[in-house]
């Protein structure tokens, strides 16, 4: 958050005076955007101008067919909050062209924009000027679906912005599906593969990947892809196959290009069973590598996919454990849609009211907000009867929905082998809790959101069916040929409640434990690119020796000189050398 702006990290003044009814108030206090405001909709077009016109300059020259409009921008936590900034709606690929050589002839910025279900400041920089960038949105006309089922392998073509969900309902109707997929469908496919996106599957013991599938992330399952990049003379489409190494740095972008079209590999569709359980004391569930009994390792070897919510304050997290079943287990209900948990999407009164109090300058009330998360979990899991679902595997996998509450998260990947997965567990969740436990008792409450831990396998080259360079260059689940025994990623994560105090100290703390304590021959750390990382004492993503140094240099360890880190940079900067897809933070993450 600027100092410049209060503590709920925005300033609604230019928005609000620039359209009356352009903002609607939530539940939450938060706010969505209504209405837009179009370029030529308003008298003036200068800037600042008064009596309901554009709040920002004119985009001098604009293509007169491309919809333009200011429109308000906001990040998933509402920690990034732009009150107008110029929206651009290209009706296809051509349109992204033409914006892109326009921009450049005029010295503006693109930012490709989906879902906006993110955290980074890969989109916008909270308090840099946007007086020269243009949002482009992908998710209204360029999101169309095309499943070819009958190739091999399968694929579905998908423009930038389609969802998850329509994506995965496409490829159901023609009997596919994916593996490992993010837990919210709203998402758009470009957003999830600018940062390596994946989900929390896993193979059980013995049981081997489907033809078509990867446990990596869904940038693994890119067989072909277009982007708009400088040919020498202006910007145009090209596309990329899979066997191309140049497509390497493209499959996982960060934004730092423009996807008009994706085509990635299927694998058949399946049955999956979820089952969650609250009854397993924390101390049991994170017990060390080897340990007996109901251990998170235990339920990776027998089931495959397996995630700990663990609230604050709380002896026993809500464990869901995921496996493939081919036929419906006796004690299972059928479901036949996604989004089955709804008690966490649409919280009741009594959660959100002691979240308006811990912002409000209650703090100490984490622990109660802990507990209450927990009990309306076990009640909501009762009520609903959803302790045992069983369905189609994206129905299965989605369980997040939009409304769910709007948390800050931080954390990073831990990339090991298999069998460590239990102690990386054990070690992280002993460390929290002694952090948390010492800062209650001076009576700090920095971290009031649950503990998110979940693992996937890596991008692994076998998984690709068609003829590949290799995995995505900067993806986290990069294997490395150093460590051919390292195959699984362990995403450890901290929610909280934006504007808590201390809590980015405390994620900094975190993040610094979690950097030196996982490396050496067993592991390595890397960050999820799509959450916090780069914490500084007050703000995320402004730690400058790990911007510039440590991260680039996780992408250097144990990889070839002329495939890393560095040779991704300088491939970006070849497809986009005047930089029309960028900002400043970008400048700064790859120069
Ligand atoms: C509640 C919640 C749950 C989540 N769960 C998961 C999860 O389970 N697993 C997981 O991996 N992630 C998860 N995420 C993170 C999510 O995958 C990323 O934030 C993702 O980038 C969001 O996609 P989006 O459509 O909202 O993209 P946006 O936030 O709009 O954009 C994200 C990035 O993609 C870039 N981009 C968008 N379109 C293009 C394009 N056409 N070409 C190039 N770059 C483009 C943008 O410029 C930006 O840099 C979750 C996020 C939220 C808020």
């Amino acid at each position: 958050m600027s100092k410049t702006e209060n503590s709920s990290g925005f300033s609604r003044r230019g928005f609000l005076t620039a359209g009356a009814g352009a903002v609607a108030v939530t539940a939450m206090g938060g706010w969505t955007p209504v209405h837009a405001l179009p370029l030529r909709a308003a008298g003036s077009l200068d800037s600042g101008s008064a009596g309901g016109g554009p709040t920002l300059p004119a985009p001098p020259d604009f293509p007169t067919d491309i919809d333009l409009a200011q429109q308000a921008y906001q990040n998933w936590s509402k920690e990034i909050m732009l009150d107008s900034v110029w929206t651009a709606t290209p009706k296809n690929s051509g349109d992204v062209v033409r914006l892109t050589n326009w921009a450049h002839s005029v010295g503006y910025t693109l930012r490709p924009r989906g879902a906006m279900h993110g955290w980074t400041p890969l989109t916008v920089v909270n308090g840099a000027s946007v007086d020269k960038v243009i949002l482009v949105d992908t998710t209204v006309h360029l999101n169309g679906v095309v499943v070819n089922g009958a190739g091999s392998p399968a694929t579905v073509t998908a423009g930038p912005g389609a969802t998850l969900d329509a994506i995965t309902t496409a490829l159901q109707d023609k009997g596919l599906g994916w593996a490992n997929l993010p837990a919210p469908g709203v998402l758009t496919i470009a957003g999830c593969l600018a940062v390596d996106a994946h989900g929390a599957a896993l193979p059980a013991d013995g049981q081997s990947t489907q033809p078509g599938h990867t446990y990596g992330s869904l940038s693994n399952l890119i067989t072909s892809l277009t982007a708009v990049v400088w040919n020498g003379t202006a910007y145009a489409e090209r596309s990329f196959s899979r066997n191309d190494p140049k497509i390497k740095p493209l499959l996982t972008n960060l934004g730092r290009t423009f996807i008009t079209s994706v085509t990635l590999q299927a694998g058949p569709n399946f049955r999956m069973r979820c089952q969650s359980y609250t009854d397993i004391k924390w101390q049991d569930m994170f017990a060390p590598k080897g340990a007996s009994g109901r251990t998170f390792e235990s339920y990776v070897k027998a089931n495959g996919g397996v995630e700990a919510i663990w609230y604050p304050f709380t002896e026993k997290p809500w464990l869901k454990v995921w496996s493939v079943a081919p036929t419906k287990p006796a004690s299972s209900k059928e479901v036949t849609g996604p989004y089955n948990y709804p008690f966490s999407d649409n919280l009741p009164e009594a959660v959100t009211d002691l979240l308006g109090q811990m912002n409000s300058g209650a703090p100490g009330i984490a622990p109660l907000f802990g507990k209450t998360m927990y009990t309306t979990t076990v009640a909501g899991l009762a009520a609903t009867n959803a302790t045992d679902i069983w369905g189609w595997s994206k129905d299965i996998q989605f369980y997040i929905k939009a409304t769910t509450l709007r948390l800050t998260e931080g954390g990073g990947a831990v990339i090991t082998s298999r069998e460590n997965i239990g102690q990386v567990i054990h070690d992280f969740a002993v460390w929290f809790n002694e952090r948390i436990e010492f800062y209650k008792s001076k009576g700090q409450y920095p971290l009031n959101g649950p503990v998110e831990i979940r693992c996937c396998g890596l991008d692994q080259q076998a998984d690709v069916k068609v003829p590949t360079a290799g995995a995505p260059t900067i993806s986290a689940m990069r294997p490395r040929p150093d460590h051919p025994e390292w195959d699984t990623a362990i995403w450890l994560n901290v929610l909280g409640v934006p504007g808590t105090p201390g809590m980015f100290a405390f994620y900094r703390e975190m993040e610094q434990w979690m950097r030196s304590h996982y490396t050496g021959d067993a592991y390595t750390f890397r960050p999820e690119w799509s959450k916090g990382w780069a914490f500084g004492p007050e703000l995320p993503y402004t730690d400058g020796a790990i911007i510039s140094g440590a991260l680039p240099q996780s992408y250097r360890d144990g990889l070839p000189g002329g495939d890393n880190w560095d040779t991704a940079v300088a491939a970006f900067n070849e497809f986009d050398p005047h930089k029309v897809y960028s900002n400043s933070f970008m400048d700064q993450l790859l120069p």
